[in-house]
């Protein structure tokens, strides 16, 4: 290197005796010419004159210019090729989630807003990663139990009347949850503001009909098949993440629970029960209070809580009590999260 750079530098210093040898051929050319013109004593003792020293030019910093110039381009050149391309968009997408400071791993989403029908390999590509990390399909993680205290937020059954009093809830506190939907509430189409929020969209059954979901494993896949289709209309994906009606395994299935499970693992999906329920499932509805207190002595010694709730027109006191679970979550030293394919698997 010392080599290389001495090298350089003989290079450099050739520059200014060459330009210098120059001037003066030149110079030289000029003097001669005037000796035969004018052969006067004054000429040529202003040719024998010491001619003057040409300032030395110091080309060292042009060289370094250029060399700063040239590095600075390759590295705008880098950076402008190193950047994520940007998610191809329809022109309807145009969501901003939100500037969380949840603890949530999702953030805004751009998913595909098209509403056509597009397959899920190509609505994929328009995912961020955060939004694929919403998606993951990978079982690797699913029995590991989480090292610190974190809590999902799940609603059932919806979207409904109390959907966007949720998700309002929700952005006030920088939290994000997950929603298991239904396909016959009258507001399926809820399921793009839930998802463009930066919430998780999952499966729960199209008609919650158990006699008919849970007639056989054949049903049960074309029921699940059907609302993951519907979602997929408004999001341009199908979601992977379900939760059987009743819990994966319920009184409709009790004696065949396995033959289900394994119909849902044959189709890629992941299915989460949960370990704290609010107990909103009561006709009529609880009040408040009762539902906080439901969660606050169902989550005792709670490490990782996976929270049953519902988003259904009759439940609005578990909408109102929202705020409330949330603060006490957040005095416990929780984190929130929403379920991905390999959170850890709250099954029964
Ligand atoms: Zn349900």
């Amino acid at each position: 290197m010392p080599q290389n750079r001495r090298s350089d530098m003989g290079k450099h210093s050739r520059g200014p005796v060459d330009a210098y040898r120059n001037t003066q051929g030149r110079s030289g050319s000029q003097q001669k010419y005037g000796a035969h013109s004018k052969q006067t004593l004054q000429s040529r003792q202003t040719r024998k004159a010491p001619q003057p020293q040409p300032p030395k030019r110091n080309y060292l910093p042009l060289v370094i210019g250029i060399i700063i110039g040239v590095i600075a381009i390759c590295l705008i050149r880098f950076v402008a090729c190193s950047r994520p391309i940007a998610p191809q968009q329809s022109s309807s997408s145009t969501s901003n989630a939100s500037a969380s400071t949840s603890a949530s791993s999702t953030t805004s989403s751009s998913a595909s807003s098209s509403t056509s029908s597009a397959t899920s390999t190509s609505a994929n590509a328009q995912l961020t990663a955060n939004e694929q990390d919403r998606l993951r399909t990978s079982d690797s993680l699913n029995n590991v139990k989480p090292d610190k205290r974190v809590v999902y937020l799940t609603f059932d059954d919806g979207p409904s009347s109390h959907t966007h009093q949720i998700l309002d809830t929700l952005d006030r506190y920088g939290i994000k949850a997950t929603w298991f939907v239904m396909g016959n509430t009258g507001h399926l189409d809820y399921v793009k503001d839930i998802w463009e929020r930066g919430n998780q969209i999952a499966l729960h059954t199209y008609e919650h009909n158990y006699d008919y979901v849970y007639g056989s494993p054949e049903n049960f896949v074309a029921d699940i098949s059907r609302i993951g289709s519907a979602v997929n209309e408004y999001l341009g994906f199908t979601p992977t993440l379900i939760r059987f009606p009743g819990g994966s395994v319920n009184s409709f299935n009790s004696g065949n629970a396995d033959a289900f499970k394994q119909a849902a693992t044959n189709q890629g999906w992941h299915y989460f029960d949960w370990n704290v329920s609010i107990g909103d499932s009561t006709v009529p509805a609880s009040d408040v209070d009762t539902l906080v207190n439901n969660i606050i002595s169902e989550s005792e010694g709670c490490n990782s809580c996976c929270v049953l709730m519902h988003d259904s027109d009759p439940k609005g006191t578990t909408a109102d009590a929202l705020p409330r679970i949330i603060e006490y979550y957040q005095s416990q030293g929780f984190s929130f999260d929403v379920l991905v394919s390999d959170s850890y698997g709250y099954h029964f």
